[in-house]
């Protein structure tokens, strides 16, 4: 039988972060992926030939800097492009807000519609920058006692950052700072990415800065496209982690988690194989984690019930599409083209929290907000010469719709996105070879994301910090020893960030270090 120190089950990013810094502190690590090709959620496919398309997660900018520096993943061939402009903001009466890399060219577009919100917007951007000085270094580490967080914020004097993050919604986050409608628009959509919640939901504030906390080539609060596509992130990790030492089995599904004595000593392969290991890291969810992976008689049933009631809803449909040309935006009017940036499809707050009253009741949005992508516009390696990809990611799609499945409703969930491109695009259907739709369902069915929540599971404050995933769960050690949860499901949850991966790491490697076995190297760093 096989043994290693550490065995990893799903080589999402997070599995091989976390393979990647086990190797290297010299544990004999091995990384099962169910799938032919690493990288779970962060995958890029050709669906059709010459056409990189990301499947899932679409724009990089989440990855924790650390971890690329210490991973080398530069070497391994990571590489960004930041977003130029950052973003396009069409709205149905021509008119349209660009946000460019240089601030006076932004202030320009957001004087056409609020002077004042002009002269607000700097002091937004350096709110963000302080507030960014304070979460970013609680991302590299398990989550603090809540006293201990709730008193980071007090001793800095900033109770009413502490309130408006955790409490608010994103729409009375923004009244704050904006009078623009289509301004607060355009900006609230980082608030409702992936979760099932309108700007009125209480919460979303908080999400809007999870999607706020992004750094690219030392540009804080910049999004960009990973040269060659997501994929070449996780292969770049996959890489790393086997320059380090790790192995990594692709085509290996797990079906259980092997105990003994009350604790996880390996996995059984869903081909029969059992590997014998001193820790078991999860990289799935952990609803997929303890529901299906551990021995139904391992948990008690209110500990069952209580990972039952984690929360991961879907609320994001994937529309990916091979076009002969890029479409011409009606409302573009500045220098070059809006492609090489983030298209927003979000004209108003209304509009978005209507969008969200579908999705509630178990509707596919009839008019969707969308975060669209044509990478190849900015990294020709994505389509054949001449070509184009478009990545659309839409909502809100509920993983449970009302009166028919997703496997029915795909066309016309399909149609729906095409023709609110057209308000904007009207070519766009003149320029479409290929298109796929992605559901909820899908997202589940492939990646194995719980409920297709794109995060392992929801990001609204009940389920941060000390609360993800459960109360007394928090820190990547779960109630089954051996056992941890390595992936976005643990602290601090969801995007190509790395860091519940990296963390997770630390605390194993601690464990180790703690216990060590007589036929194993104590864990140093390479
Ligand atoms: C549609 C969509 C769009 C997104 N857009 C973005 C974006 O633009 N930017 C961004 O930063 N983030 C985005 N995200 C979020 C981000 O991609 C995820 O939060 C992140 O990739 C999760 O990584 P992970 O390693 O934690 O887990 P996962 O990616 O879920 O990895 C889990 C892995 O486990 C494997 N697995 C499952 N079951 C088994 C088993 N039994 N045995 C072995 N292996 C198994 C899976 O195949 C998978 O590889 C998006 C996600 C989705 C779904």
């Amino acid at each position: 039988m096989d043994r290693y120190d550490a065995v990893i089950v799903g080589g999402g990013h997070n599995g091989l972060v976390a393979a990647g810094y086990l190797a290297k502190a010299g544990v004999r690590t091995l990384v099962l992926e169910r799938r032919n090709l690493v990288g779970g959620a962060c995958v890029t496919e050709e669906p059709w030939p010459g056409f990189r398309i990301n499947t899932y997660s679409y724009v990089a900018g989440m990855l924790r800097p650390e971890i690329i520096d210490d991973l080398e993943l530069r070497r391994f061939g990571f590489r960004t492009l930041v977003c130029s402009p950052a973003e396009f903001c069409p709205f149905p009466d021509g008119r349209s807000l660009c946000f460019w890399r240089d601030d006076e060219s932004t202030l320009r577009e957001i004087a056409k519609f609020s002077r004042r919100d002009a002269a607000t917007y700097p002091k937004y951007v350096e709110y963000w920058e302080r507030t960014l000085d304070i979460l970013e270094p609680l991302l590299l580490l398990p989550p603090a006692p809540l006293p201990e967080l709730l008193a980071q914020f007090q001793s800095q004097g900033i109770d009413e950052l502490l309130r408006d993050l955790f409490l608010l919604s994103v729409e009375e986050f923004l009244d704050g700072w904006f009078e623009s409608d289509q301004l607060k628009a355009s900006l609230a959509i980082n608030g409702l990415i992936g979760e099932m919640c309108g700007p009125r939901t209480p919460g979303t504030a908080y999400v809007l800065a999870h999607h706020n906390a992004t750094i690219l080539d030392g540009e804080r609060q910049a999004w960009g496209f990973a040269e060659g596509g997501m994929g070449r992130i996780t292969e770049a990790m996959a890489r790393a982690a086997e320059y380090f030492g790790a192995t990594i089995r692709r085509g290996t599904g797990v079906r259980q988690v092997r105990m003994r004595d009350g604790r996880a000593v390996g996995v059984e392969t869903e081909a029969g194989e059992a590997i014998e290991a001193r820790v078991v890291l999860s990289g799935l969810d952990v609803r997929r984690t303890m529901l299906k992976l551990v021995p139904p008689d391992v948990l008690s049933s209110g500990e069952l019930e209580r990972v039952r009631r984690f929360r991961s809803d879907g609320a994001s449909l994937k529309f990916n599409a091979a076009l002969n040309r890029l479409p011409n935006f009606t409302a573009w009017n500045g220098p070059g083209i809006p492609h090489t940036g983030e298209v927003e499809i979000a004209p108003s707050m209304e509009y978005l929290e209507r969008a969200y009253d579908a999705g509630k009741y178990g509707r596919f949005s009839e008019h969707p907000y969308m975060d669209i992508l044509f990478q190849s516009a900015a990294d020709p390696s994505m389509a054949p010469p001449g070509k184009h990809t478009m990545t659309c990611f839409v909502q809100y799609a509920p993983y449970k719709l009302r009166g028919t499945t997703w496997d029915d409703f795909k066309p016309e969930a399909g149609e729906i996105v095409l023709q609110t491109l057209e308000q904007y695009a009207p070519e766009i259907r003149n320029t479409l070879e290929h298109s796929q739709v992605i559901s909820p369902v899908d997202i589940e069915r492939t990646v194995g994301l719980s409920g297709g929540n794109i995060f392992q599971g929801n990001m609204t404050p009940d389920q941060i910090f000390r609360f993800r995933p459960l109360i007394g769960w928090s820190g990547y050690r779960t109630p089954i020893p051996g056992l941890y949860l390595c992936a976005a499901t643990a602290h601090p949850g969801g995007g190509v960030m790395g860091a519940p991966g990296h963390n997770a790491a630390q605390v194993v490697l601690e464990d180790l270090r703690a216990s060590p076995s007589a036929d194993s190297t104590t864990p140093g760093s390479r």
